[in-house]
């Protein structure tokens, strides 16, 4: 059993900054949360918190239900896997492995027990006896987390595993982190900057930002439901497209960026949106949400006509760049497009698939 609670955290380094602002987060037993945020939103200093490598200034931590804030890093029954694998150069892999249980003072056969369960499960065994500069920049990952592993942790912390490996390789180790976790039934906190790597993985996502919290939900709810338009433009790539404008109108209401893009919204709606005429609000649309050919009777009256700037052709899809009202768009599009550049297109629009957000960059649901 492992459950992790973070009661009103907050962190000021040096008695000045605030970096992170009262965050609350409840990890279950066996569940991978996955901590993703832009640079410097404090996503590392609240695990290092978790891992008791940093004081917490205000709130509490608690480990299956008992506070942790004073507790040692060594008697939280917690493994931490680093971007940079500190591994110990001059051990091989199985040192490297049995290290941390050789202090604890396990008995040899235990330890060789574990160290060889872990190497099977991670694919190393054929490596055991080698150093850390002879393995490849993935296999020393590995050794990384066996030595979590082997220590049969209440709950595994990740920051930024997978940073310093190449792009084929990152996305091997994803689902390989993802495989391991099923495998283990562990506990994971992970952190990432990398949206991908929160989706693919998580089970639950804490999207941060400024050291706040934005939105909490599984994957495919803050895809579907952001609350706002941070988290919007934050999950999803190629990143939704925002352009600012009015909502229009009296009997056939619309949204209207000028004379040549307005897009008519559903009429049963007309009394949660004119409450918004005269003020500013912001449209998003994911590019996948664009089509090239009117997909249902409701949607062939609303779309963008536009010309198209550049035509990216990915073999599997097709990204068409275009500009509205100084904003760069992207339509992601079937690959059998046969549009080129400087052609004018209509882009057809779903408007169930459309957001909207007011001036504060709040979700306004309609
Ligand atoms: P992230 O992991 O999201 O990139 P961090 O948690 O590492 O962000 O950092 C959050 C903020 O705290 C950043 O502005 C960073 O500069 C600051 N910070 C991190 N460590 C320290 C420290 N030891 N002293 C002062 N400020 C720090």
């Amino acid at each position: 059993m492992a459950h992790v609670e973070l009661k009103n955290v907050s962190k000021v380094y040096s008695g000045k900054t605030r970096v992170v602002k009262n965050v609350n987060i409840e990890v279950n037993d066996h569940e991978f949360v996955v901590l993703v945020g832009p640079s410097g939103c404090g996503k590392s200093t609240t695990l290092r918190m978790v891992a008791g490598l940093e004081e917490v200034t205000e709130g509490e931590i608690l480990i299956d239900g008992v506070v942790v804030n004073n507790v040692e890093p060594k008697d939280r029954d917690i493994a931490m896997v680093f971007q940079n694998y500190a591994l110990y150069p001059h051990m091989t892999v199985f040192e490297n492995m049995a290290f941390g249980l050789k202090l604890r003072k396990y008995p040899k056969e235990e330890i060789n027990s574990r160290v060889n369960e872990a190497a099977r499960i991670l694919d190393l065994e054929q490596y055991l006896n080698r150093k850390p500069k002879a393995l490849s920049g993935g296999q020393r990952q590995r050794v990384a987390v066996g030595r979590a592993i082997v220590r049969k942790p209440k709950v595994f912390l990740f920051d930024e595993p997978l940073s310093n490996l190449d792009a084929k390789l990152r996305v091997q180790m994803r689902t390989e982190i993802s495989k391991l976790h099923n495998k283990l039934n562990a506990t994971i906190i992970y952190v990432t900057h990398d949206q991908i790597e929160a989706m693919t993985m998580g089970s639950k996502i804490v999207l941060m930002k400024d050291g706040e919290i934005q939105q909490i939900g599984p994957p495919l709810d803050l895809y579907n439901n952001p609350v706002n338009k941070f988290v919007a433009g934050f999950i999803g790539s190629p990143s939704m497209n925002f352009v600012d404008g009015n909502i229009t109108g009296k009997d056939n209401i619309a949204f209207t960026v000028n004379e040549n893009v307005s897009i008519i919204l559903p009429q049963e709606k007309i009394n949660e949106l004119k409450m918004y005429q005269g003020q500013k609000v912001t449209l998003g649309i994911r590019p996948e949400d664009f089509s090239i050919n009117a997909r249902t009777i409701d949607t062939d009256k609303n779309f963008i006509e536009t010309t198209v700037e550049v035509v990216e052709p990915l073999g599997n899809e097709t990204f068409l760049y275009f500009t509205i009202s100084n904003e760069q768009f992207i339509a992601r599009v079937d690959s059998a497009s046969t549009v080129k550049a400087d052609d004018k297109v209509r882009l057809y629009l779903d408007v169930n698939k459309l957001y909207f957000f007011d001036e504060k960059g709040h979700r306004i649901v309609f």
